[in-house]
C-alpha cells in the first residue's frame, strides 16, 4: 500500500454526521460502511458498497479535483498525496485527538498492514517462531500482536 497520512477534517459536507471540523483522521483505500454482509462478518474489511477503486473517480463517477479546468484524479478513493483532498467519509478513520499527527501517521498503513498481516492472514499463534526483517512500520505491527509472546532477538544482516 502506499502511504496514508493523518489528516485533519476541514469541512464536512451536509450528511456527514460521524465527524466534524477539526477532527484527525487516517484515510484508508477501502471504505467501510458497517452494515454490508462483508462488514458485518469480521473477517474481512472489503466491503460491497464501498471498495478501492481504481478508476481515479470517488463513486459517483466525478472527480473533485482539477487544475486549469482539467480533471484531475484521485489516487485509490482517497488522493493521500494532496495537500487537500475531498473524500467519502466511509473512507476515513477518526482517531484519538490527542494523539500527534507525526506519531499517527504511523498508524496508518504501515503499521496495521504488519498488525493484520500477523494476526488475520497468518494467523500466528502463541509460541511461534516469527522472523520479523525490518522494524519500520510494518515490521513494529508485526511485533505488536497480542497473540503471542514476543521475543525478539536484533541481528544484523549483511549481504
Ligand atoms: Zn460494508
Amino acid at each position: 500500500m502506499i502511504p496514508c497520512e493523518c489528516s485533519m477534517v476541514e469541512s464536512v459536507g451536509e450528511n456527514v454526521i460521524a465527524l466534524k471540523e477539526g477532527d484527525l483522521v487516517i484515510p484508508t483505500y477501502l471504505g467501510e460502511c458497517g452494515e454490508c454482509e462483508n462488514c458485518r462478518s469480521g473477517k474481512t474489511n472489503l466491503c460491497l458498497e464501498h471498495p478501492l477503486t481504481l478508476n481515479g473517480l470517488m463513486l459517483d463517477g466525478t472527480s473533485r479535483m482539477s487544475i486549469r479546468g482539467q480533471r484531475l484524479y484521485h489516487l485509490f478513493s482517497c488522493s493521500t498525496w494532496a495537500g487537500y483532498m475531498v473524500v467519502n467519509a466511509n473512507y476515513l478513520v477518526k482517531i484519538d485527538s490527542r494523539i500527534a499527527l507525526s506519531e499517527a501517521s504511523f498508524l496508518s498503513c504501515g503499521f496495521s498492514t504488519g498488525y493484520g498481516a500477523a494476526w488475520k492472514e497468518a494467523k500466528v499463534e502463541k509460541g511461534s517462531s516469527v522472523a520479523v526483517l525490518g522494524l519500520g512500520a510494518v515490521g513494529l505491527g508485526v511485533c505488536m500482536v497480542k497473540e503471542y509472546d514476543m521475543y525478539i532477538e536484533f541481528k544484523m544482516l549483511q549481504t
